[in-house]
């Protein structure tokens, strides 16, 4: 049964075919009409669940041509049991069990997408069980029947010849599953008791393992961000009338985003109104209602067609890794939920009472939909899907709530109302816990919230050394709702400003008004504090919707950052001009990323004085003051110092890039991002060499990478002479603490010498040190 088909013996096209004759789709489409009518029928019609399935079964035996059809339901356990077949042995019926994973229906119960086999003997999952007498059959279709968000078990059509399945076949199939999914969780077949914890394996408490999108601890009540609307009506009366129904819907939906988008304009400024402007132009996507609509005709009611065609876009999403798509695609998910709220005239959980600590539980979450949530209610946020460059992340790390993504089986696992931790700094989250586990995690929040308010009261004490040496603190950002961080923190203002961050949550390029509108309500924010901004670092890892990634083989050392804006300097000359009108009067401070040769530099530096030229002819008010410097990443600028310091008015570190370049370890990938320690003896020995250098031509030299936001790190930096730090906002009281329990002078006394060592790492020692001069190190995880 393994042997491979010869080519000629397997179905060469993609036509659909019925009873092996290739049909038009269109013909197809009338097969398919026909088969969800007559299922309805069936639904309405007498007879206990059992015989309707049964009758089911044959029906799509029938209408699709399949010499077999068989139905398997999950029951307790993550069994999948065989509850009706036609072509396979009738007294296989309640005997044949699989497990989920197990054979290709289990794998298809497993990866809840369906599968379509030729010759299906030869898939390596293939499991023969000779009750079921399917020796035979040589190709199988299976798609999985999903409610809820849960697989409640597996439809499989077979065919005795070698065939391939059309799309339109699987389209049908997965369309008549949605039918079939229902009758299966009515609770007459398999049990509501069962059902309820199928799929679960029964336990109470559980851990949910995923990856921390933003750390901290918290702990609430679980809220599903899209409690599952149970569509009543699968199948249409009256397509027409659906038609009708689907339009008033859309229209409705359009108008009130409309609405939102207006307000949240007013409320919120700047860069997340753009996020909720790209939200709004998904909801009007023809591609989206166009599919709904194709369902409708195919004779599904409008909630069900809407149901539908998520679930084709939730089957791709779990293959696409393109970061703009994903985004795109949650927006989708959210927008599906809005339209079904819209058909049902549901309410949404967000106008219905909320508890006090809210952990929103969600498959995906469009930005828009996090910032509908009362802010101060919300203590975390657990997704199944989500990555850490999605638009929600971008906006819960603004929002500062620990967020837990890729949580996979989140929504089937967790319900409404259940008490859960969120553990971000791990990535997991714990589902009903025990009291034992909410005592230790109350003792460690209240640790934390302690900690939190005695950081709080250092907030209007200077940073000053020991030995007193003032340390400029200063925080990263990327969003205009961290701006008030700067005040909440009392930072000096913002060392960091990743200019790239608007750009990856808008649908389309700002243009010159818009950047300017943007960076001008950035430096309103900061109300006079310093912002350094850095022009736009894509590239690599960080990718624009509307910038064609370039296909490389080593996108950290290929086309980013600076290299695109010199090789594109119309996109770089609209940043700047943004940025010179927007400080029209006020101090700007802009310093270029990934400079990698001083002419790079001067390049960068003569378009911005074009720029500055080019406002003054403009009668455009000058900037008051104008400096100008570089991002340090990259090792091969050591050797142009006295070019490099001669020519800008600081230095920046980017110890993440630097890192990676200096040790040729991607800082992505796990297997070695962390193998290098940046305190390591090469590494610091550098950033000595460049204090030096700095100090002695006068030159301002910052750290803003990573390091910057970890006291130890930190406190190394300070031996080596550097002053100023900008960090992620959360790490100023850690890092303030730190600044005034040292003496940086005894710090740089001890450390230096160890520079000519050969350890892979200083950090032992300096932990000692620490540890012996009372030096606050605190761990900054342990502060949210
Ligand atoms: C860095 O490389 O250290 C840095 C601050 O830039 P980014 O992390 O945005 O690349
Ligand atoms: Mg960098």
């Amino acid at each position: 049964m393994t042997e491979r088909l010869p080519a000629s013996a397997r179905e060469q096209d993609d036509a659909p075919r019925v009873g092996g004759a290739a049909v038009s789709t269109a013909a197809f489409g009338a097969v398919a009409r026909r088969l969800i009518a007559r299922l309805r029928d069936v639904m309405a019609g007498a007879g206990d669940a059992q015989t309707r399935l049964d009758q089911i079964v044959q029906l799509i035996a029938a209408e699709l041509h399949a010499e077999v059809c068989s139905c398997y339901l999950m029951r307790a356990g993550d069994i999948l049991e065989l509850f009706a077949t036609v072509g396979l042995n009738p007294s296989a019926v309640h005997r044949t069990r699989l497990r989920v994973g197990e054979g290709l229906v289990g794998t298809v119960a497993a990866s809840a997408r369906p599968l379509a086999l030729a010759d299906a003997p030869s898939h390596p999952n293939f499991a023969y069980r000779p009750e079921t007498g399917e020796e035979p059959f040589r190709s199988l279709a299976g798609v999985p029947l999903l409610r809820g968000g849960r697989v409640r078990g597996v439809l499989v059509i077979q065919h005795l010849r070698a065939r391939n399945y059309s799309e339109d076949e699987m389209e049908t199939l997965q369309t008549v599953a949605m039918v079939v999914a229902e009758l299966a969780s009515a609770g007459e077949l398999v049990g509501a008791g069962e059902i309820s914890t199928a799929g679960d394996a029964g336990v109470l408490q559980q851990r949910l393992a995923g990856i921390g999108i933003n750390s901290g601890l918290a702990m609430g009540q679980a809220v599903l961000h899209r409690p599952r609307l149970t569509l009543s009506e699968l199948v249409a009366e009256d397509p027409e009338a659906e038609f009708a129904r689907f339009g008033e819907a859309v229209s409705t939906m359009h108008a009130s985003i409309d609405v939102m988008v207006q307000q949240s304009r007013e409320a919120v400024p700047g860069d997340t109104a753009d996020i909720l402007e790209s939200y709004r132009m998904f909801a009007r996507d023809r591609g989206w209602l166009g599919r709904i609509r194709e369902a409708i005709a195919q004779g599904l009611t409008a909630e069900a067609a809407v149901e539908r065609v998520q679930q084709d876009n939730r089957t791709r999403m779990a293959q696409v890794a393109d970061p703009y798509l994903r985004a795109r695609l949650d927006d989708l998910e959210d927008l599906t939920n809005r339209l079904l709220r819209h058909l049902s005239g549901k309410r949404s959980p967000i106008e219905t009472a909320l508890p006090d600590d809210v952990v929103l539980v969600a498959r995906a979450l469009g930005p828009a939909e996090l910032l509908d949530y009362d802010r101060v209610r919300l203590r975390a946020l657990v997704l199944e899907e989500g990555s850490p460059s999605s638009h929600v992340a971008i906006v819960a790390r603004a929002l500062d709530i620990p967020v837990v993504g890729r949580c996979a089986g989140a929504l089937s696992r967790i319900e409404a109302g259940d008490p859960l931790i969120v553990d971000g700094d791990n990535g997991q989250v714990l589902v009903r816990p025990g009291e034992d586990l909410i005592d230790a995690a109350a003792r460690a929040m209240a640790t934390r919230a302690d900690r939190r308010l005695s950081y709080q009261a250092m907030r209007d004490l200077p940073a000053v050394t020991r030995d007193a040496e003032p340390i400029q603190l200063c925080i990263n950002a990327g969003l205009v709702i961290e701006m008030p961080q700067i005040a909440d923190t009392g930072a000096e203002g913002i060392g960091l400003f990743r200019t790239e961050i608007p750009f990856m949550v808008r649908a389309t390029y700002p243009d010159v008004a818009a950047q300017t509108a943007l960076y001008s309500e950035v430096l309103e924010q900061a109300n006079g504090a310093p912002v350094t901004f850095r022009t736009l670092d894509v590239g690599g890892d960080k990718t624009l919707p509307y910038f064609p990634a370039a296909d490389e083989e080593n996108p950290a050392l290929g086309w980013r950052a600076i290299r695109i804006g010199l090789d594109r300097p119309a996109m770089l000359r609209i940043q700047l001009r943004a940025l010179v009108r927007a400080a029209a009067g006020r101090d700007l401070r802009v310093k270029f990323p990934l400079i990698a040769e001083v002419a790079e530099f001067d390049d960068a530096r003569r378009l911005l004085d074009r720029e500055l030229a080019r406002a003054a002819k403009e009668g455009i008010a000058p900037p008051s003051s104008v400096k100008v410097g570089v991002m340090f990443e990259v090792p091969s600028l050591l050797w142009q110092l006295d070019a490099l310091l001669k020519s800008v008015d600081f230095v920046s570190v980017g110890s993440n890039d630097l890192a990676q370049y200096l040790f040729a370890a991607d800082r992505n990938n796990p297997r070695v991002g962390s193998r290098y320690d940046p305190l390591s003896p090469a590494f610091l020995t550098v950033l000595d060499r460049l204090a030096e250098r700095c100090r002695a031509a006068r030159v301002p030299l910052s750290i803003c990478g990573e390091m910057a936001s970890r006291p130890l790190e930190a406190m190394a930096l300070l031996g080596l002479g550097v002053r100023i730090l900008s960090m992620t906002p959360r790490a100023v009281g850690p890092i303030k603490a730190m600044v005034r329990s040292i003496d940086s002078r005894q710090v740089g006394e001890f450390l230096k010498p160890l520079l000519s060592g050969r350890e892979r790492s200083l950090r032992p020692k300096l932990r000692a040190f620490a540890r012996d001069h009372g030096a606050s190190i605190e761990d900054i995880a342990l502060v949210r």
